[in-house]
């Protein structure tokens, strides 16, 4: 009998075809040898079922922003996958500093906020939502808007009436807020 194999994407650590197999998703060069790559990834995650083509993006981006994921008590959270070098996953929240203040932007069901909201005596209300106008933001443009003050293009956004259109997304000059630009 034939053995076929679903190739979901290339491992990051050794080059090999990551396979789908009934418990997750394993690099064909990890048999479990010493010296040979021990990539393997879970087809669960923090209570949540990973979908092919989202393995396949953290894969080839080496991160990805999901949500859905539930703790213990299935409450339901947000959360950026990040692979290391050697094909282990983190949850990492923070995926970028305040623009405004410094802190940690953190991925929330809503918004990316800062970590310094509660601060007293200098609260930080810098937020970039994550849906702006119909355009769900990417952590490429959220690291953008933070590091360098606006995307490096234009995203789609859509009117009222169900109109089209392209424009950068920016600080606004407060650093209070993300405006088109
Ligand atoms: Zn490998
Ligand atoms: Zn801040």
């Amino acid at each position: 009998m034939d053995t076929e194999t679903k190739i979901i994407g290339r491992c990051p650590v050794c080059g090999g075809n990551v396979v789908k197999t009934c418990k997750g998703y394993r690099c064909e060069n990890n048999t479990g040898e010493d010296g040979k790559c021990g990539l393997f990834i879970n087809g669960v995650i923090g209570n949540r079922k990973m979908a092919d083509a989202e393995v396949a993006e953290l894969l080839e981006k080496r991160s990805i922003l999901l949500d859905g994921f539930a703790t213990k008590e299935w409450k339901t959270f947000p959360t950026v996958l990040v692979m290391a070098a050697d094909g282990s996953i983190n949850m990492e929240s923070v995926v970028a500093h305040c623009p405004r203040c410094g802190g940690e932007i953190r991925v929330g069901a809503k918004a990316f906020n800062c970590s310094n909201y509660r601060q007293e005596g200098s609260p930080c209300d810098f937020v970039i939502w994550r849906n702006i106008a119909g355009h769900l933001m990417t952590l490429d443009e959220v690291r953008e808007i933070c590091a360098d003050g606006v995307t490096s293009h234009e995203v789609e956004m859509f009117g009222e009436n169900g109109s089209v259109y392209r424009r950068k997304l920016g600080l606004s000059p407060d650093k209070l807020k993300v405006i088109k630009v």
